[in-house]
């Protein structure tokens, strides 16, 4: 078939990949001059199924109305004249209890794992290196209630197929030797050995090469995509700044904006952008730099080593489309690096970026054919996108070849 994919973030490069290994013309359209400059740019660089825990939660809830009248936590909500975020709003509280939390867990643990065995194979077949580490990631709580009340959604993880070794503050430190000197502050932590990091813009980058070198895909960068033209059940052609494009079957990849585009054609799709901020800073002093992932729980950041650079990243903000940053918005993350890894970097060399994960209410990712009979949808990946690119890609690719997924996909599929 011909297949156009729209977006070249993370998601949407995986999925034409995997398109077009099953033997596919596959075309993607990106507005920007080249892949991943959009969500994908810059993140945690956590490939974290010890991350699956969905964000809707009895404790969410709390935490989201506080975050209205206290836009010093983690999460920040300014409220705006904006319907959908009402909507989205309403969509995610009804989430927020202890059984949708865990319905809603459940099939992203189950994706991400599959992933995680996608992004390895598909990496080792295209020689893709993207700064990868493969040490796990140690997730620790400061105080004794914090990793009580915080344990237990790991524990969840751990009871349905994730490894996981939960620890004291000594063998935390073991297991990260960059975190002795903060040891005797950490009251517990979880370790998942199988957890990995790496750099999604030089992923994606380097497969978009491999891609249109050895599978024949293309790649149309600087196109915007304008709307897509229908005709009863299908789409026939995506209209572009190009000038049209017909196929046999779309897959909406758009990130952030997949909401705002799916809605105008009547798909049910409550993608909204939640803000993230992220440094990436030179390590002057690698030994003293983390040798894995983490997340700080009680301080809501997470960090990773890419290369000689170190990751940090925080902050769920709810303020629109916007995608400013100033030099505010990463002082206290920059703190806590510095009390982590004390002379590690120099926070002069950070540069600093801010992004908009495209997250759905329940945290599940849209993966599925919607409304039209070619239309697939592969998009609100949320907080998780970049762990879970490549194995949604594949399922995309499984379900419009008409074959059975490889894993169990229960609570996964979108129908509309
Ligand atoms: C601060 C932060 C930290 C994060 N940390 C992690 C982490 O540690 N681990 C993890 O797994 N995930 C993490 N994420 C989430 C992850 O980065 C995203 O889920 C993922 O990058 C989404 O990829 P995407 O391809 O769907 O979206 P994008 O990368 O945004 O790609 C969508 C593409 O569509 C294009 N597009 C949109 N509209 C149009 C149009 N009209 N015409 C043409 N092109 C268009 C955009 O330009 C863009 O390139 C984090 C996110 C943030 C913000």
């Amino acid at each position: 078939m011909k297949i156009t994919v729209l977006g070249a973030g993370v998601v949407g490069t995986a999925a034409a990949a995997y398109l077009a290994k099953d033997g596919h013309e596959v075309t993607v359209l990106e507005r920007h001059d080249t892949a991943a400059r959009g969500t994908s740019y810059c993140n945690a660089g956590l490939v974290s199924p010890g991350d699956a825990t969905a964000w809707a939660s009895p404790a969410a809830l709390r935490t989201f109305l506080r975050g209205i009248f206290n836009h010093d936590l983690g999460i920040r909500v300014k409220l705006r004249a904006d319907p959908f975020f009402y909507l989205w709003s309403l969509r995610f509280l009804r989430e927020c209890t202890t059984t949708r939390l865990r319905a809603n867990t459940l099939p992203k643990l189950r994706l991400a794992l599959y992933a995680r065995d996608c992004i390895n194979a598909l990496s080792a077949e295209a020689g893709i290196s993207y700064d990868q580490r493969s040490k796990g990631i140690l997730y620790f709580f400061r105080s004794q209630e914090s990793f009580d009340q915080g344990s237990v959604n790991y524990r969840f993880l751990g009871e349905h197929g994730l490894p996981i070794e939960i620890v004291d503050g000594r063998r935390a430190a073991e297991i990260e030797p960059a975190l002795a000197g903060i040891s005797d502050r950490i009251a517990g932590a979880v370790y998942s050995p199988v957890d990995q990091t790496g750099d999604s813009r030089q992923f994606t980058e380097a497969l978009v090469a491999w891609a249109t070198e050895k599978l024949g895909v293309t790649f149309r960068f600087g196109t915007t995509i304008e709307g897509l033209d229908i005709d009863g059940d299908r789409v026939v052609a995506v209209r572009t700044s190009a000038g049209p494009l017909t196929g046999d079957a779309v897959v909406l990849s758009m990130g952030p904006e997949s909401g705002v585009f799916g809605r105008r054609y009547g798909i049910d799709l409550p993608v909204y952008p939640v803000k993230g901020y992220a440094a990436t800073i030179p390590l002057d002093d690698p030994s003293k730099g983390p040798t894995m992932g983490g997340a700080d729980e009680d301080k809501l950041i997470g960090y990773s080593r890419l290369g000689d650079r170190l990751r940090i990243s925080s902050t769920a903000e709810f303020t629109g489309f916007d995608r400013t940053h100033k030099p505010s918005n990463f002082a206290s993350m920059l703190r806590t690096a510095h009390e982590l890894f004390p002379g590690a970097f120099d926070e002069k060399k950070a540069e600093f970026w801010a992004g908009l994960r495209p997250m759905m209410p329940s945290s599940v990712p849209v993966i599925g054919r919607a409304r039209y009979r070619n239309l697939y949808l592969n998009t609100g990946h949320g907080h998780l996108g970049w762990t879970t690119s490549c194995g949604s890609g594949k399922l995309v690719a499984d379900l419009i070849a008409g074959r059975e997924p490889e894993f169990d996909t229960q609570g996964l599929i979108y129908r509309q």
